[in-house]
């Protein structure tokens, strides 16, 4: 089939999901490697958003290909009750890079499944049954990650969402729930402030009723909020205070994306349970993780967990998972993310010094976003909550015809590349930025 055909047929025949179907512009994508793709035209993409924030150890590695076929050849596929190397091998790699205190594995096939088992392991774990989960955070497409989600990719299912969940504000310092647009907050009364909140809806709703706290250690999709220094360590302890289990969802902020193997370690907080996906594999196949204290796991020694899926743990997954995380040690990509981290956060700077158009710009590690707005005082958003607008479409479609893979949530522009990124293909990323921005600057600036 040549390009045209491609495009058709899957025009055709394909559902496309988060897209009405007529409106659907996919690429014809042909191969990839490195931070690069090519389309079926030959031109090349850098990829600016890991595919789907996913690709982190980059298209292509040789490695962990390698050790997929030989797992083909070996064991293909094993049924989810059976021990297999490949099983005992990802549970040995993973003890050695998750929060010490975290000892069992549960697998799943992404991240939906992994928070929506966490949340039976919390139900189970307390006896309780509330979750509470924060505002601006996705946590899968499913009904019961729908649930958890704080954003409208839950509002357009409801009333049909798993019931149980109430949400509350994290701490967004740019556009703070709490406090006056403009007000200059210290981290300490952010934190303050915030936990105050999460403290108050937690009596409110009754601690007794409550299972699990479960939040993104940083946000991805809603525009890469970093918490304060002393957040996570605060919610910890109102999760030992009123007996509430802290489920960590690392789906996108996990495997190296913030320069740590999972965002939690930078502020030395451990859950008692933590999911895990995308990166997991480096999006060679599809895999999720649900890690949990012994004690979690343990409450169901006796009774039998009602869970499970046929392909959970699937040998070839896990061969994957098992290779990525091996090349990411050989390799040390984490702490390389950590330092190219540093090029990628001078490169924001710049771009905010430069650009009207830009609120604020925000990263850790190799995980940025760059907030546009109509005017920096107002901080108006230059697209709406929960919309587009024909600047930022044309922004993206800019991005896209000069060779940059880029994602934008409503407003947000969202910048991130695979960890294996270096220095000079980050700088010709930001060129591609800066030179878009301006077009941007001149529309906005009446
Ligand atoms: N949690 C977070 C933080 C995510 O970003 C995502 C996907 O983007 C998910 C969960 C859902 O993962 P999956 O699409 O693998 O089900």
């Amino acid at each position: 089939m040549d390009k045209d055909e491609v495009l058709a047929t899957c025009m055709k025949h394909n559902f496309w999901t988060w897209s009405a179907q007529n409106h659907a512009h996919p690429i014809a994508v042909e191969r990839a490697e490195g931070v690069y793709f090519w389309d079926m035209d030959g031109k090349r993409y850098l990829d600016f958003n890991s595919m789907v924030m996913c690709a982190n150890v980059g298209h292509g590695e040789p490695r962990i290909r390698q050790a997929m076929i030989e797992q083909i050849e070996t064991l293909t596929f094993a049924g989810p009750h059976m021990a297999t190397l490949p099983r005992a091998r990802i549970c040995q790699k993973l003890l050695e890079i998750v929060p010490a205190g975290l000892e069992k594995f549960l697998f799943t096939l992404g991240g939906a499944d992994a928070n929506e088992n966490a949340v039976k392991l919390a139900r189970g774990y307390t006896g309780k049954f509330k979750i509470l989960s924060q505002y601006r955070s996705y946590h899968g497409a499913t009904f019961g990650a729908l649930a958890l989600t704080g954003d409208p990719r839950r509002t357009s299912w409801e009333p049909g969402v798993m019931p149980g969940v109430v949400h509350f504000s994290g701490p967004y310092r740019y556009r703070s729930a709490l406090h006056a647009s403009g007000e200059v907050i210290s981290d300490e009364q952010l934190c303050r402030d915030y936990l105050h909140h999460l403290e108050n809806i937690i009596r409110f709703e009754g601690p007794e009723t409550i299972a699990g706290i479960l939040m993104e250690s940083v946000t991805g999709t809603n525009g890469v909020l970093i918490p304060p220094d002393g957040y996570l360590a605060g919610v910890r302890a109102l999760c030992d205070r009123y007996h509430i289990c802290l489920i960590l969802d690392e789906v996108m902020a996990g495997f190296g994306r913030t320069g740590k193997w999972f965002a939690c370690q930078h502020w030395g907080v451990t859950p008692d349970i933590m999911t895990m996906a995308k990166g997991l594999t480096g999006a060679y196949a599809p895999l999720g993780a649900v890690a949990m204290k012994a004690e979690v796991a343990a409450a169901y020694n006796e009774k039998v967990y009602q869970g499970g899926l046929t392909f959970n743990g699937h040998p070839v997954s896990l061969a994957a998972a098992i290779a990525t995380i091996q090349m990411m040690q050989d390799d040390h990509i984490v702490d390389r993310a950590a330092q190219t981290g540093q090029v990628f956060a001078q490169e924001l700077k710049q771009l905010m010094e430069k650009h009207p158009c830009i609120g604020e710009a925000r990263s850790i590690g190799l995980f940025g976003a760059i907030e546009l707005v109509k005017n920096r005082s107002s901080r108006e958003p230059l697209a709406d909550y929960n919309a587009s607008s024909p600047t930022i479409k044309t922004l993206v479609n800019d991005l896209e015809s000069a060779g940059l893979y880029i994602h934008a949530h409503w407003n947000v522009l969202l910048l991130i590349p695979p960890l294996i990124i270096r220095p000079e293909e980050l700088r010709e990323g930001f060129a591609l930025i800066d030179k878009a921005l301006t077009k941007v600057d001149h529309e906005i600036v009446k």
